[in-house]
């Protein structure tokens, strides 16, 4: 079972769900594709780490054949080439490696070359392979990371967890693609409905099945009841604030092994969504 963990925004928590159910699942991965902060690794403390680069395609002109035509420069709708006395230039961070440039040159004057835009490292924590994606700062796109996470052939048999990226833009929507059930972690505040509202139109157009967990409950929030109530959305727990889980997570621990009350919630979670995915 392929599980994502989603947030409309960062700071709700999607972190720690995501941690505790791959501690919960035991014989798990958990794959971290919040690459731009991937905090899980600080949690699970992995041992054994080792590490890749995620490298991206780069267009390279041979100056030789460039006719000055200007077509590839017209071309990128990412606005990533510039015309410099006569000569097509390339700005690294902005190229998303279409590669349309080098099909539209007439004059075959474009190449291929590997640019490193992040890296995988991969590790274990008490029977959890753990996949952390690493985008570089200043790259333009998330995704050829969290592809060569989601792609990587470490990950073992057993559940599957996918800490995705905040928001509802392109890199959640990879993350989200190839997992069988989605759990939605939202704040109960008026901020934290909105973005759990942006989330389930995602879902919903892309008809995965999900259900939601509402974190850091000091007080009832009504209108985030009320949403889920109204749209059949399944509320799978509440996790009420406390000092002790505050604690824990400052220190950096995976509540599931510190903290019973977590261990029989993560457990109940995870056994529910289960049941879920098998319905
Ligand atoms: S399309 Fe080819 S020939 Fe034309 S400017 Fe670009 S690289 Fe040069
Ligand atoms: S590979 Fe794509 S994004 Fe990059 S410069 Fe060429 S057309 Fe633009």
């Amino acid at each position: 079972m392929k599980l994502a963990v989603l947030s409309g925004k960062g700071g709700t928590g999607k972190t720690f769900v995501s941690v505790n159910l791959a501690a919960a699942a035991k014989n798990a991965t958990y794959m971290d594709c919040d690459v731009e902060e991937p905090n899980g690794r600080l949690f699970l403390k992995p041992t054994k780490v080792t590490s890749a680069s995620v490298d991206t395609m780069l267009p390279s002109f041979e100056e030789t054949r460039c006719k000055g035509c200007r077509q590839c420069v017209d071309f990128c709708r990412f606005n990533a080439l510039a015309f410099i006395k006569g000569k097509p230039k390339v700005f690294e961070t902005i190229c998303h490696s279409c590669g349309g440039c080098l099909l539209i040159c007439p004059h075959h004057a474009i190449t291929e070359t590997w640019h490193p835009v992040g890296r995988i490292e991969r590790g274990s924590h008490e029977g959890i392979t753990v996949i952390t994606g690493i985008l570089n700062p200043g790259e333009a796109s998330a995704v050829p990371v969290i592809h060569a996470v989601l792609d990587d052939a470490s990950a073992h048999e057993g559940h599957v967890v996918i800490d995705c990226p905040p928001g509802s833009g392109c890199p959640v929507l990879e993350s989200v693609s190839a997992s069988d059930y989605c759990v939605l972690v939202a704040e109960p505040t008026a901020f934290g409905l909105h973005n759990l509202q942006m989330v389930v139109e995602l879902l919903m157009l892309l008809q995965k099945p999900y259900g939601v967990v509402i974190n850091k409950i000091e007080a009832t929030y009504a209108p985030l009841e009320d949403y889920c109530a109204q749209n059949g959305i399944r509320v799978l727990s509440r996790i009420p604030y406390s000092k002790k889980l505050a604690q824990i997570n400052t220190a950096a621990e995976v509540a599931y092994e510190q903290d019973e009350e977590s261990r029989k919630r993560f457990q109940a979670l995870l056994q529910d969504i289960e049941a879920e995915v098998r319905t």
